[in-house]
């Protein structure tokens, strides 16, 4: 996973970069030189982590190179907003991009918007969503799409609405991302933060109906007490973590999963809890900033959840 700019076309307000120290962009020989090093030590899939990588004019270079240097998975996280402008999309599939990650923050242009700070944002992320759809179709397959839906006060009444958006573009993943706090010049950006409680319902109502609609629905630091038993074998693992090199602009991790330990560790009462070697539980900032009473050990682990 690497960083390559900080910069982004939107000014959400929970931004997990805001708190990336300093305006950062990597230089393009700087971002070669990283991913073809990581080649070298074994990496075979390549994320390019969000801020906006689309703003970035040598990324269609850079998905080249890395496919020349033999990464079989090219993945960008983005907003979406500029693969709505098909030559540049077709551009960086052309180049050897093969999976999107696209944040969606409403259901709606009023609520996505007014999370994104910018007018017109979901019109053109949903147009993106379009041809991503209709890429992957063309490509049989080989083009992917997740969308990641930020989860947050003001959204809570559209997470339902996103899974069914998300069904009628005809993709078909979909990860609810409970939001990071970020603190910015010494102040928790708490306005924008939902509590997992108040979530809670709302959340696992959406991923019943995504169920019901046949998508592949995910979770991410949602911890496992506040799923229902038939979403829990979808949330993400520690396991999940360890293969996985993040070269950030402040700090670099070979292996993430110590690390993940670290951003969300468990709660006090969590030890006691029966499926707590699987639970991502939540984030540390978040427990820091409201404490732990959400997290509620299980008495059983659940029958049959897929690993
Ligand atoms: S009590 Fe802790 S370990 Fe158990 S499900 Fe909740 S957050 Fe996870």
């Amino acid at each position: 996973m690497l960083r390559l700019t900080t910069d982004c076309n939107s000014g959400c307000h929970h931004c997990t970069v805001a708190d990336v120290p300093a305006d950062q962009t990597r230089a393009p020989r700087e971002a070669l030189a990283e991913l073809v090093q990581a080649r070298k030590q074994g990496s075979d899939e390549l994320v390019f982590m969000r801020g906006e990588p689309t703003l970035r004019p040598d990324l269609p270079a850079l998905a080249k190179a890395a496919r020349k240097v033999g990464y079989r998975l090219i993945q960008i996280q983005t907003n979406g907003r500029r693969l709505c402008y098909a030559p540049y999309l077709d551009k960086l599939l052309a180049a050897g991009v093969d999976y999107f990650e696209v944040s969606l923050f409403g259901a709606t242009a009023a609520t996505n918007d007014a999370v994104s700070v910018e007018q017109g944002a979901f019109e053109q992320t949903l147009a993106g969503l379009r041809l991503l759809a209709e890429r992957g179709v063309q490509s049989g397959g080989r083009v992917g799409t997740l969308v990641t839906f930020a989860v947050l006060r003001a959204n809570l009444h559209e997470l339902t609405a996103a899974a069914e958006l998300v069904a009628e573009l005809g993709l078909s993943r979909l990860q609810y991302n409970f939001t990071r706090p970020v603190r910015v010049d010494g102040a928790w950006r708490r306005e924008v933060l939902a509590r997992l409680d108040e979530a809670g319902p709302p959340l696992r109502a959406a991923m019943a109906r995504a169920r019901e609609l046949g998508l592949w629905v995910s979770t991410e630091a949602v911890p496992l007490c506040q799923l229902d038993p038939a979403d829990r074998g979808a949330a993400e693992q520690a396991r999940d973590f360890a293969e996985v090199r993040v070269v950030d602009f402040h700090q670099r991790h070979e292996s993430f999963a110590q690390h993940h330990r670290v951003a969300r560790p468990l709660g006090p009462r969590c030890p006691e809890c029966a499926v707590v070697d699987r639970c991502p539980t939540t984030w540390r900032a978040y427990q820091e900033l409201f404490g732990t009473d959400e997290l509620r050990p299980l008495a059983e682990p659940d029958a049959d959840v897929p690993s």
